[in-house]
């Protein structure tokens, strides 16, 4: 059989090079868009303090209290009533001592002096305190050297914050720290979001789970249990959502099973616009397609859709284009719905531990970490190296501009902290 006279296309020096009439979409126009459409869907409860971490606070909450609530003092020591002028000082002491929670009853008469401990009270008659190690105590007396400032040594009622002021703000994502705020300014109990429930899906005949048995040609589903992990992490509630083959009805009946459970969707793989890229078609399908070719690496393609009344983000189905849009596309977007408003992971201008040459029209995520106060970067940029994914503890962004990095030169590095892993 004679073969048919057809022409290859013509070589391209970048294989990513935009197809003829597609126009990409630069990351700060997508995220933009993403933090105007969507809005926050959770409801609220009301938790006691001790489960709050992690919560989202639902309302203002206000100090019910001062802290500290009285003015007490900040050391082991003598308290009396200040200034004290230059030279030497003997006060007489009175009887008794004030402790924390144990307050001195009765005033402390001008020109005496009482033993106080770190965090009582401050009796009447006292605003100053001399630190234990700097007086000598005899017959009664205590002696020390000023000057002393009024004040010294003590800290005032309402210092930290004072009752009736704002305490944290609605949206706040409560932390630890949060939670000894709250607890010192009277607050047991808090309005807060119901966590975000986000399904986790992923697609494609070539799946097995991992344990199973594969067979030539199928690999083991990786997306899954990452970004289940990941959601749970970023402080969302995680909904397995399980796998699906690459048919558009079993899909479909997937995604309608799930919108009952879930507030929003991840799904991963079968988000272009080949053969068996069935979760765009769905969504194309539902009218309710947003199809975005971003100007990311790795990440395209990113669909973006809503199912009924619930988002969904079909993300890439490999695995490290598949971290990287949910790092920086639904983590903020996630974060919006979830009622903690959007979320800008914080990144660190740092010495670049590597050299590389970029083109312009496209944002770069390199997998990261720091060493010796340097950005290193994984050997391989290649997509499919889900070990570089593992080795890396954050992302370096380089910006849709071109760029020629030397070593030493600043790059943002972007930890995995930041986006709250
Ligand atoms: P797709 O977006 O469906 O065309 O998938 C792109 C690449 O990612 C293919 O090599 C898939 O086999 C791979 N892939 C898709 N889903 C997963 C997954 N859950 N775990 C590991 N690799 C995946
Ligand atoms: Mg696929």
């Amino acid at each position: 059989m004679s073969k048919p006279d057809i022409a290859p296309p013509p070589l391209r020096n970048d294989c990513f090079a935009l197809p003829a009439g597609v126009s990409w979409t630069p990351v700060d126009e997508a995220l933009a868009l993403l933090r105007e459409k969507l809005t926050v869907v959770t409801g609220i409860e009301n938790v006691p303090l001790m489960q709050a971490a992690g919560r989202i606070l639902a309302s203002d909450v206000l100090a019910k209290r001062s802290n500290p609530p009285q003015a007490n003092t900040a050391v082991d020591g003598y308290g009396f009533a200040g200034p004290v002028p230059d030279g030497s000082c003997v006060l007489p002491l009175v009887d008794g001592r004030a402790a924390a929670g144990i307050p001195f009853r009765g005033e402390v008469p001008l020109g005496h002096a009482v033993r106080v401990l770190t965090g009582a009270a401050l009796p009447q008659g006292v605003d100053t305190v001399i630190l234990e190690e700097d007086v000598t105590l005899e017959r009664g007396h205590v002696a020390f050297r000023g000057p002393l400032k009024q004040g010294a040594n003590t800290r005032n009622a309402g210092e930290d914050v004072v009752e009736g002021a704002l305490a944290l703000p609605a949206g706040r994502w409560l932390t630890s720290a949060d939670l000894a705020l709250l607890s010192a300014v009277g607050v047991a109990e808090v309005s807060v979001r119901k966590t975000l429930r986000v399904g986790v899906l992923s697609t494609g005949d070539e799946l097995v789970e991992p344990g199973d048995s594969a067979g030539p040609g199928q690999i083991y589903d990786a997306n899954r249990p990452m970004l289940l992990s990941l959601v749970e992490r970023m402080g969302f509630d995680p909904v397995d959502l399980g796998r699906a083959a690459d048919d558009r009805e079993a899909l479909k009946l997937h995604l309608v099973q799930a919108a009952e459970r879930v507030d929003v969707i991840l799904t991963s793989g079968g988000a272009s616009a080949g053969d068996e890229d069935h979760v765009s078609a769905l969504l194309r399908e539902a009218g309710a397609m947003q199809e975005w070719r971003i100007a990311l690496k790795p990440g395209r393609p990113l669909a973006l859709g809503v199912w009924g009344q619930t988002p969904v983000f079909g993300l890439p189905g490999n695995p490290v284009a598949a971290m990287v849009c949910t790092l920086i596309f639904a983590r903020p977007a996630l974060s919006l719905m979830a009622g903690a408003g959007w979320q800008e992971p914080q990144g660190f201008d740092m010495p670049a531990a590597f050299e590389k040459r970029k083109k312009p029209g496209r944002r770069e995520y390199l997998r990261a970490r720091i060493r010796d106060g340097k950005a290193e970067v994984f050997h391989s940029e290649g997509s499919g190296r889900i070990s570089g994914l593992s080795w890396a503890e954050g992302l370096v962004e380089i910006e849709d501009g071109a760029r020629d990095i030397k070593q030493g030169d600043l790059v943002r590095f972007i930890p995995y902290g930041s986006f709250g892993l």
